[in-house]
């Protein structure tokens, strides 16, 4: 077992040396607290608070005027382009909009409309609950299509033909953290004409996802959880520029029709990415948004993502030292190329160990029967808070203090 301040000097070591460690200080700490749920919900922009406030003094001083004087109609666009570094996409690809589902659905009834022809939709066996049901609600509709589930990358390859009209996978498992490779994936699928939609959820915001380089045909995700865009805040959809103006969007709305402004009963799907908002934006939720948008205008991406990467196998190492020996077993990948945002790792007692480690000040998620989840945000952790957090979990496990009473109602 690895002495503690050992670990402490190594963590402020990396500290010092990280480039954008300053990172840390665009968000609010809470005294004392360590966060690792950025795979559910994501550290908070120091200027949200204000930016609440300013859209209530606007409804209050421009009422309807407020469409007009602020950019609450473009934001989606603005978003887009804001947070658009950050999928490796480029400016006027990507919208903020809607949830992920919504957004799956657009990407996936958009595809199928692209491979009318085809008869197979493609989809992880353990993929997020949410991607399934879409992909279940189309065959429902649509007699003719049938949903096929895949384990692994390998039978997801070997599945590839030309009569699948559209694959959909989660970049990153929920569960394990398991990373595909985009890349590889898009070659083997566009040689057959099969159209991807990548869900990178838990991704976006901590690893690298390369929109353009790896030529992605669509990627939707979550902003409110690596991305910080705040509880329940917008998702995003990404669409291959090319790929865009081949079909009409699978939710046609006013504000995705080529002249919002004018009132035309027939519909008209926008010349660009615009065709894929719907109707009228979240305006409180994109302005909590921009504040996570707007720091993301101040660091490079590559710079976030080695930021994560170096937290990710501190993680890694530290539990193995420090927690090795007492029943912690590594669940997600070694290999950090294979890794997403969160480290999964099994536990004796796991959802008990939760349980005392929020009596701790540790924040991190147990998913059922024996795992749990470490979220970590390059944004708003660092090296110390991870050594600090591994300390007080082997103290739990090493004095069973999981087993106190206390901790036997697990929450999910
Ligand atoms: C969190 C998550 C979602 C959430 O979907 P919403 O519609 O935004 O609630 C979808 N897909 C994945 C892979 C997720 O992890």
């Amino acid at each position: 077992m690895q002495d503690l301040s050992e670990l402490t000097q190594r963590a402020s070591e990396l500290d010092s040396k990280d480039p954008i460690a300053q990172i840390v200080e665009e968000y609010e700490q809470a005294e004392g607290w360590i966060f690792f749920d950025s795979n559910s919900v994501g550290p908070v922009p120091k200027t949200a608070r204000n930016a609440a406030n300013a859209l209530i003094d606007d409804w209050i001083a421009l009422r309807r005027r407020g469409w007009a004087e602020r950019d609450w109609v473009d934001m989606p666009a603005i978003l887009g382009d804001q947070l658009s570094p950050m999928i490796g996409a480029e400016k006027g690809t990507t919208v903020v909009c809607d949830n992920t589902t919504i957004n799956l659905y657009k990407a996936i009834g958009h595809a199928l409309a692209i491979n009318q022809d085809r008869t197979i939709i493609l989809t992880q066996k353990d993929n997020f609950p949410t991607d399934i049901h879409v992909v279940q609600g189309f065959e429902r509709a649509n007699p003719n299509l049938e949903v096929r589930y895949v384990e692994t990358e390998e039978e997801a390859l070997a599945a590839l033909s030309d009569d699948v009209a559209v694959c959909t996978f989660s970049h990153v498992g929920y569960k394990s953290g398991q990373r595909w490779d985009m890349d590889k994936f898009n070659k083997a699928a566009q040689a057959l004409g099969v159209l991807t939609v990548w869900d990178v959820s838990h991704s976006a915001g901590a690893v690298p996802v390369l929109a353009r380089e790896s030529n992605a045909d669509y990627i939707v995700g979550c902003g409110y959880k690596y991305l910080s865009t705040g509880p329940g805040g917008p998702a995003f959809i990404y669409v291959r520029p090319d790929l865009s103006e081949k079909a009409w969007p699978p939710v046609c709305g006013w504000m995705g029709h080529a002249d919002i402004y004018a009132f035309a009963g027939d519909y008209e799907p926008h010349g660009s990415i615009k065709r894929f908002i719907s109707g009228t934006p979240m305006v409180g939720a994109n302005q909590i948004a921009h504040c996570a948008a707007q720091i993301y205008q101040k660091y490079a991406p590559k710079d976030i993502w080695a930021r994560h990467e170096s937290l990710s196998n501190f993680f890694i190492d530290a539990l193995q030292q420090s927690c090795g020996d007492l029943g912690v077993e590594i669940a997600s990948p070694l290999n950090y190329d294979q890794r997403g945002g969160h480290v999964t790792f099994k536990a004796p007692g796991a959802g008990h160990v939760v349980e005392a480690l929020i009596d701790a000040k540790v924040v991190s998620s147990f998913r059922k029967p024996d795992a749990i989840r470490f979220g970590l945000s390059p944004a708003s952790l660092t090296h110390a808070q991870i050594a600090e957090a591994v300390g007080r979990l082997q103290k739990i496990l090493k004095e069973e203090i999981w087993r106190d009473p206390k901790y036997a109602n697990v929450s999910v």
